[in-house]
Order: C-alpha cells, then structure tokens, then sequence
C-alpha cells in the first residue's frame, strides 16, 4: 500500500498547517511524542503503516477535554499529559483487533475558573453536568479528563450521541488521580459504553469468569489482581470480544474509511 499521509490528513480533516510533529498531528500525542510504556523494561512504540491502515477502514474520532489542568503544579501537570497520551496510545491498541481505528484526536482545554468546580467529580451529576454543559461542535466523541474523581473512575451514556446538543453527547473519561493503566483502561471502557456496550455482567455482581473479569467492560472493581494481591491487573484486562466489537463497529459515530 502507498501511503499518502496528506491524503489520509485531509481526509481526517486533521489540520497539517502547521509545523507540528507526526506525532502530534496524526497519532494526537499532546507531548508530540511517544509516551513511556509504565510496565519497566517495555518501550511503547507506534506505527504510521499500522495507523494509516486502520483509517482505512472503520474508526472514531476522539476531542479530549482537559479539565482544570490549569491548577496542576508543573511535575503534576507533566505526569497528566503523559496519562492522556498513554489513554491514547493504548485506546488504539485495545480497538485495534476488533477492526476500530482511533483517528483525528483533537486537544481541548477547560480551565479550573471556568469549569465551575467540575474539574474535580464529586458525583455521578457533577459527571453529567460536565458534558451536558461543554461539547465540542463536531464529530468527535467528546472525553472528558478531569483532575480527579471521588467514589468511581468515570460514567458515560450506553449509546451516546454523536449529533452535539444531546444530553448523551460526551462521557467522563476518567481523573488523572489514578495511574496510567488504571486511567487508560477507564478511557478505553467508557468510550466502550459510549459506543453502545453495556457491563458485561449485572449491577451487583461480577463476571464468573476469568475471561469475562478480564474483558475491557467488566467494571474495574472486578478485575482479578495481580500476584501483589492489592492491585488489579488493569494493563491485561482489557479483551473485547467479536460480537462487543461488532456491535461497536455498528454505532453511529463509527466513521467509514479514508
Ligand atoms: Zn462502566
């Protein structure tokens, strides 16, 4: 396959105007790099073939709304944007074997001030509140990252809507209070929801299996640990299978490809 990386830009709408890295422009790394892998001794790595391919084919496209990163201090502030990338870098990666491409991804920023306290999540209102009262006006799902979260790791409509002025038209994504694998699969699982899935099991209870507690929309709560005993084992439990995926690929944000 020739790759045409304007061509697929353009037809991203992805705007290449600027001097901007690859990296920031097509894979949508706010840091304009590669974001460190946190598991020691793995190095993360992408690929323009691998990615050009995929918009190819079926995808999202993703506006990621930073809220009140502002009054993060300047290590924080480093360590959040590393977070977002990382939510990036392994969204794509956990979509990728069921035919889903993540492709424009575009930065957006709400400041503290002008969040009105929702940039830190109280409750599963504070949540709604959000996305029902910021929405960016085009075809993107809206994520919202906030700087914390108390009581759960983010919300989002089952079936969301991808027409913007809706009361299901954006989903908190998660806090960046949490790890980079714990945020990231949070990411991955609402964006989940909001392309249609449900749990996979009921409100009180968890999956019976092994295979099921490690699906990407099994609840956090009941992902098997890690041999630490304290940790669960969110890195590795992130598995969707054939017809969660198909049923995702049919939503009405899925976009056909370049
Ligand atoms: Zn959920």
């Amino acid at each position: 396959m020739d790759i045409s990386l304007k061509n697929i830009m353009a037809c991203e709408g992805a705007d290449f105007s600027e001097d901007q890295s690859v990296l920031f422009r097509f894979f949508g790394f706010i840091r304009g790099q590669v974001p460190p892998d946190p598991q020691a001794g793995t190095t993360a790595s992408v690929s323009v073939r691998q990615l050009a391919e995929q918009l190819e084919g079926d995808h999202i496209h993703l506006n990621v709304i930073r809220v009140g990163f502002d009054a993060l201090g300047d290590t924080a502030l480093q360590d959040a944007l590393i977070e977002l990338d990382y939510s990036i870098y392994r969204i794509r990666n956990i979509y990728r074997p069921r035919g889903i491409g993540v492709g424009r991804t575009l930065h957006w920023f709400i400041t503290s001030d002008d969040s009105d306290g929702l940039d830190t999540i109280g409750d599963t209102g504070d949540a709604r509140d959000l996305w029902r009262s910021w929405s960016v006006d085009n075809n993107g799902i809206d994520a919202f990252v906030v700087r914390s979260i108390s009581g759960f790791f983010g919300l989002s409509p089952v079936d969301g809507d991808c027409d913007k002025g809706g009361k299901s038209d954006g989903c908190l994504a998660g806090g960046v209070d949490r790890d980079d694998e714990g945020l990231s699969r949070t990411f991955a699982h609402e964006v989940g929801h909001f392309l249609g899935e449900e749990h996979n099991h009921g409100n009180n209870n968890c999956p019976n299996t092994n295979a099921g507690r490690r699906n990407l929309m099994a609840q956090t709560g009941c992902v098997p640990f890690l041999s630490d005993g304290t940790t669960r084992d969110t890195r590795n439990s992130v598995n969707l299978t054939s017809a969660q995926g198909n049923r995702m690929d049919d939503h009405e944000c899925i976009r056909g490809g370049c």
